[in-house]
């Protein structure tokens, strides 16, 4: 099934499930636009016309991103062993391993809920006045 296939409900949602080999279940109603993120990063395949399997459990994609970015934050550079949402949710971000970085615990609590255009803008002012 191709992703042009997937075509949500006529609530506008789409249905989400784990994989077969997953031994955590789960079944979920997520927004089309959502879905399409899922599948066009990699985190989901089109099952039928309005369901997708999610690839990772939670656990899966944590592990698979710090290995990726070898525990260091994305940031800063320092160990790091929480993840961002370079999107945050609250904008319409998703978990997929496109959108998530490793991060240190203090440039998570300072990016928040900021974009990641907005949090770059703050970090480089915070260099510069450092040197001069
Ligand atoms: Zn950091």
């Amino acid at each position: 099934m191709r992703l042009r296939h997937l075509k949500p409900d006529e609530n506008g949602m789409v249905r989400i499930v784990s994989s077969r080999k997953s031994k955590v279940r789960f079944e979920n109603l997520i927004t089309y636009e959502k879905a399409l993120i899922h599948v066009k990063e990699g985190s989901a395949l089109v099952k039928n016309r309005n369901t997708i399997i999610k690839l990772h459990s939670q656990k899966q994609m944590r592990e698979l991103v710090f290995e990726r970015d070898k525990y260091k934050c994305h940031y800063c550079g320092k160990q790091g062993l929480t993840l961002d949402h370079m999107t945050p949710r609250s904008k319409g971000g998703c978990s997929t391993p496109k959108n998530l970085v490793c991060c240190c615990y203090e440039c998570n609590q300072k990016k928040g809920s900021l974009s990641y255009k907005e949090f770059i803008r703050i970090i480089r002012k915070e260099v510069k006045t450092i040197e001069s």
